[in-house]
């Protein structure tokens, strides 16, 4: 995988391989349990791997990839706070900050577990996404209910994002028999789903209807 595609690549793997993980579960799932079970016994050790090194490989990357999406997320979402125009969006974008900097200590535990030093790699994706919503708050006026749908859309295509990344890390780290990381890792899964239902909520109750009926901004 080449560093500056990382984010890009990994979606297209999610999407192309979906049906390959589905199908072949059943069959990967006992492969990789036999084999666990021969290195358990042949060192007597209870660390799970699947030997399979280059699927740990590319774990470890996509791994790298979504550590520093989240780490550059904790401070977006604090602009994107300061930039919204409502309290319950505002409120929904500072709890979600904190809930990023828990996501960031997962990944952290994360790393340990598998006994590797906590390091980030540019996610291009995660930057591009970012970016956008950077631009949103530039096209939009400050104080309007307009620039909040913007901010609730970047935040959605961020959520999903996101959602992807931990489905398949979760995924694949089930396969490798690493059920420990599978559960901390669908943890922040849910967290990722509760917080797109949120800002469709916040979306759907308030925000849509006011925006509707806002004057157009004339300046430009
Ligand atoms: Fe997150
Ligand atoms: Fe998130």
């Amino acid at each position: 995988m080449h560093a500056t595609h990382g984010g890009t690549c990994f979606v297209i793997f999610l999407n192309y391989n979906k049906t390959f993980l589905n199908y072949n579960k059943t069959n990967f799932m006992a492969q990789t349990k036999s084999s666990r079970q021969h290195i358990s016994k042949s060192n007597g050790k209870t660390k799970q791997t699947n030997g399979n090194s280059g699927l740990e490989k590319f774990f470890e990357d996509a791994l790298k990839d979504i550590y520093w999406a989240e780490k550059h997320l904790v401070k977006a979402l604090g602009k994107m706070n300061k930039a919204a125009t409502t309290e319950e969006l505002k409120s929904a974008i500072e709890d979600h900050r904190t809930q990023t900097e828990e996501h960031v200590s997962r990944l952290e535990q994360v790393f340990e577990i598998l006994g590797k030093r906590a390091q980030g790699k540019k996610c291009e994706a995660m930057e591009g996404l970012t970016k956008e919503a950077d631009e949103v708050v530039e096209e939009t006026e400050d104080g309007s209910v307009t620039r909040d749908v913007g901010i609730i859309v970047s935040a959605q295509k961020v959520e999903h994002y996101e959602i992807a990344a931990y489905g398949s890390l979760t995924q694949i780290a089930k396969m490798m028999g690493q059920d420990e990381i599978g559960e901390i890792l669908s943890q922040t899964l849910e967290e990722e789903k509760q917080t797109d239902k949120n800002l469709t909520e916040i979306a759907e109750n308030n925000i849509n209807w006011e925006a509707e009926h806002e004057p157009a901004d004339e300046s430009d």
